[in-house]
């Protein structure tokens, strides 16, 4: 056991939390399951698995049109989800929240239906050097098909976005501002109040990708004043394939539809065709109903932990994690922002990440390995891959020695 310092926030129960995850009590080759990757997408608590099995077994039915009891019930807690996702991100009006797949049919919601409709030759896209691929290719496409300029914030060697540089990017051509709250390589947790206002200043839009953020802070769209702000259910305890899209209700109402279809029209004719209201106007299509309703009992888990809590518990499990890696000969932490979420990715000399990856995992230990969807980033930083070690709320300081442990196993097997 390591001799580093174990802190836990007062009224902080782990053990009784990981009660609520099931997928963590199983042995992987014979030892005990340290996930470390959700990140890439949060195990799932009771509640959630409890709802969506509930929605099949009960109340199972497509919703919107039905008179009858069981659609009357499902669009009751399918709608109840968009009242939770209102309050979770603080927005005015339930109208605001647009449930689309996850966070990367947010943002090319955005690109799309907005882009098009506001963005001209030689007009000018500003996104950062550490965003994920679904905040960079939806704008390239829009850039390539409109003639405008993608324009890059730069970063300094901790992974930390240079402001007095981004304020130079920005000008009259400026349209669009879209950056990661919290990076998913790297862990920073970026400026954005101030990124959103410095973007409003000169003029342009605000899309903020809370994909990594959702699972770890509170978050207050108003006091942000983001135009935009998009997160994904699976990284938030919720299912696969739901999210969360909030718009101004001003931008949205002004943007045509994404897609066309059921649900999001109010009368149809071969000659012309009207569109609902807000939000079904962005909603075509049966939606993935279950999903959405797994998502309401993820954001209704989360706020019953407290994201005040978690920020806290995750802050001293970062802490812990970096000083026990840091003690490990040849191993170079990639992303050390002085504001930084859960995350810990890393190198370690003269050893291919994936080696590291397969060899924890024989220890039961679940980490990522690659570029993390972030290309770019791994170029900045000159390196193929990374091995990241991820973490939630549900783990533990015990897991991060688990960790240290296994990778002076990998250094004793490899060296
Ligand atoms: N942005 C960030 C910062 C992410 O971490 C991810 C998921 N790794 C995404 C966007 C895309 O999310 P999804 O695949 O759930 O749409």
């Amino acid at each position: 056991m390591s001799t580093l310092s174990r802190v836990v926030p007062t009224g902080f129960d782990v053990e009784t939390i990981r009660e609520d995850f099931p997928v963590l009590k199983q042995s992987i080759h014979g030892k005990p399951l340290v996930y470390l990757d959700s990140a890439a997408t949060a195990q799932k608590p009771h509640a959630v698995v409890d709802a969506i099995r509930r929605f099949h077994e009960v109340d199972c039915a497509n919703i919107h049109r039905g008179v009858h009891e069981l659609s009357q019930r499902s669009t009751a807690a399918y709608e109840e989800t968009r009242a939770k996702a209102k309050k979770f991100l603080n927005a005015r009006t339930k109208n605001e929240l647009i449930f689309v797949r996850g966070t990367t049919e947010g943002i090319n919601l955005v690109a799309s239906s907005w882009g098009r409709g506001n963005v001209k030759p030689g007009d000018e896209i500003v996104i950062s050097a550490l965003e994920h691929h679904s905040n960079i290719v939806p704008w390239q496409m829009l850039c390539e098909e409109r003639e405008a300029k993608l324009r890059i914030i730069p970063m300094n060697d901790r992974g930390e976005l240079l402001l007095e540089e981004y304020e130079k990017l920005l000008g009259p051509r400026t349209r669009m501002v879209a950056v990661s709250h919290v990076s998913n390589a790297l862990g920073t947790i970026n400026p954005v109040a101030r990124i959103v206002e410095m973007a409003h200043n000169a003029g342009a839009l605000a899309l903020i990708d809370g994909a990594q953020a959702a699972p770890h802070m509170k978050i207050d769209v108003q006091a942000l004043d983001a135009d935009f702000y998009t997160f994904s259910g699976h990284k938030v305890f919720g299912p696969t394939g739901i999210g969360i899209l909030y718009g101004k209700s001003k931008l949205l109402n002004a943007m045509p539809p994404y897609q066309g279809g059921g649900d999001m029209i109010k009368t149809v004719t071969f000659e012309k065709t009207t569109y609902a209201d807000l939000p079904y106007k962005f909603e075509a299509g049966t939606p993935n109903i279950a999903g959405g309703i797994g998502l309401g009992a993820a954001l209704d888990y989360v706020n019953r932990i407290g994201l005040d809590k978690i920020a806290a518990y995750e802050h001293e499990l970062l802490v812990y994690g970096t000083e026990a890696l840091s003690e490990i000969p040849g191993l170079r932490i990639i992303g050390t922002a002085r504001e930084k979420a859960a995350v810990l990715s890393f190198i370690i000399e003269g050893i291919h990440p994936h080696d590291i990856g397969t060899v924890l995992d024989r220890q039961g230990i679940a980490v990522r390995t690659g570029h993390h969807c972030a290309q770019p980033v791994m170029d900045w930083f000159h390196v193929p891959a990374t091995t990241r070690a991820s973490m939630a709320f549900y783990n533990t300081f015990a897991e991060l020695d688990a960790l240290a442990a296994g990778l002076q196993k990998v250094k004793e097997i490899f060296s």
